[in-house]
């Protein structure tokens, strides 16, 4: 039996005639872009997270630059962004010319709240939290320090769709929250998409105007925008997928509760979740100070892992010129060493989870 860590195809089949559908109604409607089910869309991802407006947009990306523009934090400012992340929330930020400015993750995986208020200076503008593999971080100290120092808070939820934090899902908690629909996204489109949220009705308004070239009405602009426009089947197929997205979100948290209890190796640790937080399992994340010699015995065995992520954005080649050294963010560096994603995805069967368990253990 092949393992792979991903199977997309499965998401699929398992709404097929919704999904097949959808397109054809869309394909069949004449028209294409930003139209009624992008519309219905951004009502409905809305109201499941409980936040006043949702924006689609073209990535998760454009998102956060997006976001980032609009609220005017460019040259010469700071955001405070933790370490161990995917190089597309530090990417957010340069894009428009900020600086990030690392901050050492906790034992989740996500920001350590502790390490926050030493890395402020009179440059720093906001706080970039990522609830990194889908675990929500520990929002209330971070909240609280925002407002303490009068800091912007944005959230990258491209991994954690539906996760809480204290019975508050990301992406509410701070001005704005930027997610990713990406196909290996736990609410994946077939193609790439992304949405901005917010509570404020100004953000909402200055993003809507800003992904469309920077116009309110046709052919007359009001600045400098961007084409960041979210299509019409994209926006069907989020439709489809949102109306089972509780039920997806259950179906992986069986599948990694059911690897937390059968995994049993003393060469491997497990993920931890974090009091007060909900995880929706976007990864399952082990740690293990042997992973090439793990990775090369799955492999044999017909099984496929992958590492989120091996290089942290500081150590990448495109972060050089930030100039910061290996070995000023230990933990950092470390997880990158000894991360590794075990196969996990909606549609997995028991047997295929049962082969990865039994050769994990045997490892
Ligand atoms: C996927 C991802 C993004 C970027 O989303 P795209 O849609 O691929 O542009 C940003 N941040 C994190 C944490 C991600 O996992």
């Amino acid at each position: 039996m092949k393992i792979m860590p991903n199977r997309l195809d499965r998401g699929f089949y398992q709404y097929q005639e919704e999904f097949e559908a959808k397109a054809l109604e869309v394909l069949r409607s004449g028209w294409y872009v930003l139209g009624k089910e992008v519309e219905s869309f951004e009502n409905e991802f809305a109201t499941y997270l409980g936040v006043k407006h949702c924006v689609g947009v073209a990535s998760g990306l454009d998102a956060l630059w997006i976001a980032f523009r609009i609220l005017g934090i460019g040259t010469g400012d700071e955001v405070i962004v933790q370490g161990n992340t995917y190089i597309a929330s530090v990417m957010g930020i340069t894009i428009n010319g900020a600086t990030p400015v690392f901050v050492e993750p906790d034992e989740y995986f996500n920001i350590d709240a502790s390490k926050i208020e030493e890395k402020i200076t009179g440059k720093t503008k906001a706080v970039l939290v990522v609830h990194l593999y889908g675990q929500a971080s520990n929002m209330k100290p971070v909240a609280d320090l925002c407002k303490k120092y009068n800091l912007r808070l944005v959230e990258d939820c491209a991994q954690s769709h539906g996760a809480e934090f204290g019975g508050r899902m990301t992406g509410t908690f701070g001005d704005i929250g930027c997610f990713s629909f990406y196909p290996s996204k736990n609410l994946g489109a077939f193609g790439d998409a992304g949405a901005i949220v917010t509570n404020s009705d100004r953000i909402a308004e200055d993003v809507r105007i800003f992904r469309n070239y920077g116009s309110e009405k046709r052919y007359y602009n009001k600045v400098v925008g961007t084409n960041s426009r979210l299509d019409e089947i994209q926006a069907g197929f989020l439709r489809v997928r949102l109306c089972h997205l509780e039920k997806l979100v259950r179906e992986k948290r069986v599948l990694c509760e059911r690897y937390l209890e059968n995994l049993h190796n003393d060469k491997i640790m497990l993920p931890k979740i974090r009091e007060g937080a909900t995880h929706i399992w976007h990864q399952f994340v082990i740690r293990t100070e042997v992973r090439n010699e793990l990775i090369k015995y799955l492999d044999g065995k017909g099984i496929g892992t992958i590492i989120h992520y091996p290089i942290p954005p500081h150590l990448s080649e495109a972060y050089q010129y930030l100039g910061i050294k290996e070995g000023s963010l230990p933990i950092t560096e470390k997880y990158a060493k000894t991360v590794l994603s075990l196969p996990l995805y909606n549609g997995m069967a028991e047997e295929e989870q049962e082969t990865v368990i039994d050769a994990v253990n045997r490892f």
